[in-house]
């Protein structure tokens, strides 16, 4: 026996050494050379999906066609995923716990009645699990295209989980600290008064967050809150600023709905700047972060700001550290930048993050 342990051992390091030779080569290559550093048995990330109307076909922006729908459904029930309660996969991510490979959260936003006519039926019939963030003014003033108290009572007999998305639906970073939580805590009396306890989980209206929001979501008993910027759910995020892709008709072809639903947050530490607001004196800001020594073939890395309209320049300047440098200031309102890598067998590493200048309109 060990000798026949002292003969795998030289093997092994050679076959490391050309995975480290090939993952200098191209896309290709790399793709190839990554795919044994995956976990064994799940992944360290979940890839959550954020929904909005169901088959309202006259808003692409926050629609998904039902045909769209269906076909992301068939593809989810294709084999190879795994699905569990957003509240279970961001405790899991939060306390480090490996995921199934291929974790795959459904959730969907602003509570529209198309939810409970034409979304979670499907899912349900899917067997597929969804997440509802309810914002409670549109439903208390009986708005004909929102859910009632009762759908949602409904909803939640039936195994929806119910998430916190404020009362009003407010731009939170505009209205200051204090009216913005004043407004979270209108809901949160709501939903104790029509559903007996308040959500645990918290989404940010148009994804907006500033570190004191964070702070402050935090300290109000919530035990993660979510983004809409693209990227997995992983265990380098902050858990009060957690991504979501966003699915809608524009976003929602086939191909791109593969790709998100089973990429793998890359693990990285030291990531600057950490909070989303760009100040003026740091407009460009140097992006920067440090990938795991578990992810190799960092050549392969691509990263692409919105304001650019290609690649950025990346920087090597230690081991596995990445800077990113943008020629050009972020405009004002929005921006993102995506950095994403293939990880092998199809599936790619993905980072992303959301940025805010100042000044600029966030409609
Ligand atoms: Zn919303």
């Amino acid at each position: 026996m060990s000798r026949f342990l002292a003969f795998l051992m030289p093997l092994s390091i050679l076959l490391l050494t050309l995975g480290a030779i090939q993952s200098i080569g191209t896309h290709q290559v790399v793709a190839q050379s990554t795919s044994d550093t995956l976990p064994p048995s799940g992944d360290l990330s979940a890839s959550v999906l954020l929904y909005h109307r169901f088959g309202e076909d006259t808003l692409p922006t926050t629609n998904i066609r039902l045909a769209q729908f269906d076909a992301h459904l068939k593809q989810l029930k294709s084999g190879g995923y795994n699905f569990m309660s957003l509240e279970e996969a961001s405790t899991r991510i939060k306390s480090r716990d490996m995921l199934p490979s291929r974790t795959v959260i459904i959730t969907v936003d602003d509570a529209y009645k198309s939810v409970i006519t034409e979304g979670w039926p499907r899912l349900k019939a899917a067997g597929i699990p969804m997440t509802l963030f309810v914002s409670t003014d549109p439903v208390d003033q009986q708005h004909s295209n929102y859910l009632t108290w009762d759908d949602i009572r409904t909803l939640k007999r039936e195994g929806v989980e119910i998430g916190h998305h404020t009362a009003s639906h407010l731009h939170m970073p505009h209205a200051g600290l204090e009216a913005a939580m004043a407004d979270v805590r209108r809901a949160s009396a709501r939903f104790e008064k029509e559903l007996g306890e308040v959500p645990t989980l918290f989404a940010y209206p148009y994804g907006e967050y500033t570190e004191a929001l964070r702070q402050a979501i935090k300290a109000e008993g919530f035990t993660a809150a979510f983004g809409q910027f693209s990227g997995p759910m992983g265990q380098s995020e902050n858990p009060y600023s957690l991504p979501r892709f966003p699915v809608n008709e524009r976003y929602g072809n086939d191909a791109r709905f593969k790709l998100i639903s089973q990429t793998i947050a890359l693990p990285v530490a030291d990531l600057i700047p950490n909070t989303p607001e760009i100040t003026e004196g740091r407009n460009p800001p140097l992006f920067g972060f440090t990938v795991d020594r578990s992810v190799r073939g960092l050549k392969a890395l691509a990263c692409y700001p919105s304001h650019l309209g290609k690649a950025a320049e990346l920087h090597y300047p230690a081991p596995n550290r990445i800077e990113v440098r943008f020629d050009k200031a972020f405009p004002k309102g929005r921006n993102r930048i995506n950095c994403t890598m293939p990880a092998g067998k199809g599936r790619w590493y993905w980072l992303g993050r959301f940025f805010y200048v100042p000044g600029g309109k966030l409609d």
